[in-house]
This record gives structure tokens, sequence and C-alpha cells, in this order.
């Protein structure tokens, strides 16, 4: 076997770290004769900085303390070239225990260094990106938000000197509106960078859910109220008292409302109902609109993602909401689920946050 294994260098050496028995596979390997290496110091396989470093000798400690040495380095070849070499250098003993030398065995797994290495790269390269962009997204929403106070004081101004003509109504109402929808997306723009430089911090307090979905509720009101849904909300007649950051809880809720409002076609249903089940508080935001494809569920809750852009887009969306739900649920010690039996078949979202106490 040690003469066959063409794939594996296999030698022996003497206690005096001169090689004794040289394979053809390790002539291969190395491209030395075996006649060139029989006794010549080990060290020769070893690169130049590992000789510096006392490898050799030390590899040879280990095996005689231990029984076996196992490493994966760079060895050199007869012309001076590398390769990455996986073995094992083994204590030989005999009956009593008197060291009669070393056995080694090695095969040449440069490929796999190589892959590892392209492996590595490519991480880094990515991590790279992922922190570019965050300093993207992070002086991007800094940027946007700076244009929009000023023009939503204009506004502001102009409707408050009530003298707007007539005929400026509809314009004024549109910049309002559009100001309105820039100024969200432009904030959850900037929570979403914040959470991901870990700069958001909760206000928890005792909150009471109902108070939290009903202002929730108010704030979405003209997304409901624009498409013409009929919205029902059912919560449990006693107050349940969470620990939680009122604004951002309603935020999750405003979120996953005007989610429903957008994804359902005019006219559709909506309901938000709330349970407490055992120390959890469970609120199902349920639409009977357009669903979610089944293959994009598992993905739904991460960052841009879109069922179909044109469809998304259309009804002007980044992606980034679900995401910041999820990331805020979290924060709260809560999580968040969905479920679409498919096309046109409705969404349900469930957020489930731990309670406080039920008054
Ligand atoms: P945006 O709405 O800005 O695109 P979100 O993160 O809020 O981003 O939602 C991500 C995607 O999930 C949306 O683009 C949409 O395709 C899908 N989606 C979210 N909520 C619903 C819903 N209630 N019904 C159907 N699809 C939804």
């Amino acid at each position: 076997m040690a003469e066959q294994a063409t794939t594996h260098a296999i030698m022996l050496i003497g206690t005096d770290a001169r090689v004794r028995w040289w394979s053809p596979g390790a002539e291969r390997i190395f491209g030395i004769p075996s006649s060139d290496m029989r006794g010549q110091d080990i060290s020769k396989t070893f690169i130049a900085e590992d000789i510096d470093r006392g490898v050799p000798d030390h590899e040879m400690a280990v095996a005689k303390a231990s029984g076996a040495a196992e490493d994966d380095r760079w060895m050199a070849r007869a012309d001076g070239s590398r390769f990455w070499a996986g073995g094992v250098l083994i204590a030989l003993r005999d009956e009593r225990g008197d060291l009669l030398g070393f056995g080694k065995i090695l095969r040449d797994r440069t490929e796999v260094r190589e892959q590892l290495d392209a492996y590595r790269n490519r991480l880094e390269a990515a991590a790279a990106t992922d922190r570019r962009k965050d300093v993207f997204l992070s002086t991007l929403s800094h940027e946007l938000r700076n244009p929009l106070a000023p023009l939503s004081n204009a506004a502001q101004i102009i409707r408050m000197t009530g003298k707007t003509a007539p005929e400026l109504e509809t314009p004024l109402k549109i910049i309002e509106r559009q100001i309105a929808s820039l100024q969200r997306l432009v904030d959850d723009l900037l929570d979403v960078s914040r959470i991901g430089s870990g700069k958001i911090e909760l206000r928890k307090e005792k909150v009471a859910l109902d108070e939290v979905v009903h202002s929730a509720v108010e704030t979405a009101r003209p997304a409901v109220d624009g498409r013409r849904h009929r919205l029902e909300v059912l919560l449990p007649p006693t107050s349940i008292i969470i620990e939680a950051d009122p604004a951002r809880l309603r935020q999750v809720f405003v979120n996953l409302i005007n989610n429903a409002a957008k994804y359902t076609p005019e006219g559709g249903n909506i309901w938000i109902n709330g349970t407490v089940e055992g120390d959890e508080v469970v609120v199902h935001v349920r639409d009977t609109g357009v669903g979610i494809p089944h293959d994009v569920l598992p993905r739904i809750f991460e960052l841009f993602t879109q069922v179909e852009s044109s469809r998304s887009q259309s009804q002007g969306g980044m992606g980034i909401g679900l995401n910041l739900v999820k990331n805020l649920v979290t924060l709260h010690g809560g999580s968040v689920q969905v479920r679409s039996d498919g096309e046109n078949k409705g969404s349900r979202f469930t957020v489930r946050l731990p309670v406080e106490a039920r008054l």
C-alpha cells in the first residue's frame, strides 16, 4: 500500500530527523527521487519560514509526546514551489515503548486550500459590501430627510394662511400627501439603518395593547379608507398591559395595516384581532388581498424583499417595512409570523409579545 499509493506521500524518518524511506507517492508529490532524499534531513521539505520558526522539531516533539502530530501547512517541492499539505506525523515505538522513529503520511490539498481562500475572499467582500450598504443607507436617509423638513414646513405655512385659492386646494392636498408618504419612507429607511448599527433604543413603559392598536388604526385610516376597505378590530374586553415602546409598537401595526390596505384590491376586508395565549399576547392582522406566494414567504421579512417589484412599486414601497416590523418586534422580545394560502387568498401576519399583566 505504501509503495503503490501515489496520491499520498509516505515516509519513514529516524529519531535523528533523517529520512530512512521515501515512497513513490512522495517522489511524485515533492518531485524528489528517493535516492536523493534518503539520509537527508526531513526539514528539507519544509518552507523556509517554518524552518526558522522551528516547526520541524516542534512537530516531532508533539508526535513524541502525544503519539501523533496532525497539521495542515505549506510545504516545499524540489523546484522551490509550494503546496498545501494535509498530513500526520506518527511516533513509531517497539513493544517496550522505545521510540524507533516516525512515520509521516501527507497529501497535496492545495485545491482545497485554494477553494477555502476563494470562499474567504468572497465572504470578506460580501461583508465589505454589507458595511458599505449600511453607510449608504444611513447617508441616503439623512440626505433625503434634510429637504423634507423645510418642504413640510412650507406646505404647513400655505395651509395656515387659510387663503388658498379653491383651484389650489387639490394640488396642495397632493403636496401634503406626497410629503407625508415620503416622510414615512425616509423614517423607515432611517430606522432600518439605525437597527443595522444597533442604534435603536426602546423607551419601554407599561402600555395598554388596545390603545396602541387603536392609535395605529387611526394613523393608517387614510390608507384604509382611501381604498374603501372595511376594517374590523376585535380585542379582548379586558385591557392587556404590555411592557413596550408605544411609538415603536404603533409603528409595527401601522406598517402591517398599511400593507394590508396596499396589497388588497379596493373594497376588501381587514381584520385585526388580539388574544392572550398563555403568557403571550397575540395580534393577527389579516386581509383578503393578493396574498404572498409560497416561495417568497420564508424571505418576506428580509430587507428589500418584494414579491414582484412591479406590483409593489406601483404601490410605492422599498421592501423595508416588514424588515422593520420584524426587528422592532424582536427588540420587544416577541416574534412575527406570516401565513398566506397563495395568490389572491389573503395574508395573515401574527405578532406575539410577552404579556406583562392583565388588569
Ligand atoms: P413594501 O410594501 O414597501 O414593498 P414591505 O417590507 O412592507 O415593503 O413588504 C414587502 C413585500 O411583501 C411587499 O412588497 C409585498 O409584495 C409583500 N407584502 C407585504 N404585506 C403584504 C400583504 N398584506 N399582502 C400581500 N403582500 C404583502
